[in-house]
């Protein structure tokens, strides 16, 4: 019996600093297979408890208990050790100076054509206007023909169209949504209508694509000193309560008669300078009287409804409020330019 309580303990010692030794969770399992495992060391002495003499068995059978328990305790131990050590690095790695100084986070702005834009539809919602919109790809009819600019029309050359096929384009103005507010609802309306437009045409004062806010009010017994006073309004809101303004006539095919707006410089206050080249003057939108054939196409009896209508560029205002003089900034996204508003 001596002898393999002896052995049995030489077999517990050589398992304990085989585990103490093992660097990985890998190395501990190949430890616990050796000793513990069906055919491990501990196991086979278990299964030679039969052949023992009865007398000792009791003596035996505890020993075997004794050292199998402990190195599954051994076997515990390791992992917790080496779990420690484990955590240990990634806590290093992961340890965060609290004392260094934070990053900056850099803050976007409001682009300026955005603010103009908001800026211009928040004066005519206050006067009762609605806001609609329309898309971009418009047919013939609806950018030209309902709009009194019949085929072989020379306005039609006046507007340089991106056609997309035969009869689809990309809208020259917002004019469209005129029609389409116009042919689903009856008067009264007030309405204006926001949005991007597209002209074959680029240079410091023009881009192929550029915002225009549409504008029109149709009810019975609109006349021309509505459209003056809400214009005049507008004008005078934008650009301040001492901004003079005088209507000019002009020509549109939508419109009859026309007449186009212009504010007392923003640059000079009308005493004349390159930007109003010398007149004092700037031309700010183009207006006038909605042309009976227009409300022909909509089926609105030009008898009983009248209406004006105006229409004006989105950049062209954000460059003479802000001073920029040149178009192409505005599409740059150069941060060192968008700053500056
Ligand atoms: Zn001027």
């Amino acid at each position: 019996m001596q002898e393999i309580i002896e052995k049995l303990a030489s077999v517990r010692e050589e398992a304990m600093s085989a585990l103490k030794a093992a660097p990985s969770v890998d190395e501990i399992e190949k430890v616990r297979v050796k000793y513990l495992g069906k055919k491990g060391a501990v196991t086979e002495f278990l299964k030679s408890l039969g052949a023992v003499d009865p007398s000792v068995k009791p003596a035996v059978g505890k020993a075997v208990n004794e050292a199998r328990d402990a190195i599954s305790r051994g076997i515990d131990g390791r992992h917790s050790e080496l779990k420690r050590a484990e955590d240990d690095l990634r806590f290093k790695a992961e340890s965060v100076d609290v004392t260094l100084s934070g990053r900056r986070t850099v803050l976007g702005k409001r682009h300026p054509l955005n603010r103009v834009m908001e800026e211009v539809l928040g004066v005519f919602t206050r006067m009762g206007f609605a806001v609609r919109e329309g898309p971009e790809i418009e047919t013939e009819y609806y950018n030209f023909e309902a709009l009194n600019i019949p085929k072989l029309h020379p306005a039609r050359d006046m507007q340089d169209t991106f056609y997309v096929k035969d009869d689809l384009l990309l809208r020259t103005h917002t004019s469209p949504v005129q029609i389409r507010v116009m042919e689903s609802m009856r008067p009264p309306l007030r309405v204006v209508a926001p949005g991007k437009v597209y002209r074959r045409d680029a240079d410091v004062t023009h881009s192929p694509m550029f915002h225009q806010v549409e504008g029109f009010m149709v009810d019975e017994h609109i006349t021309f000193a509505d459209l003056k006073g809400v214009l005049t309004v507008f004008c005078r809101a934008m650009f301040g309560a001492e901004t003079k303004v005088r209507f000019r006539p002009s020509f549109f095919p939508f419109t009859e008669p026309s007449a186009e707006v212009d504010i007392s410089c923003v640059i000079c206050s009308g005493k004349g300078c390159r930007v109003c080249k010398s007149t004092g003057w700037l031309e700010i939108l183009g207006s006038g009287m909605i042309h009976p054939e227009v409300f022909r196409h909509v089926k609105y009896d030009s008898e009983k409804y009248s209406g004006f209508a105006f229409g004006m560029g989105i950049e062209r205002i954000a460059m003479l409020k802000y001073g920029v003089n040149d178009i192409r900034l505005f599409f740059e996204n150069d941060v060192r330019f968008l700053e500056q508003f």
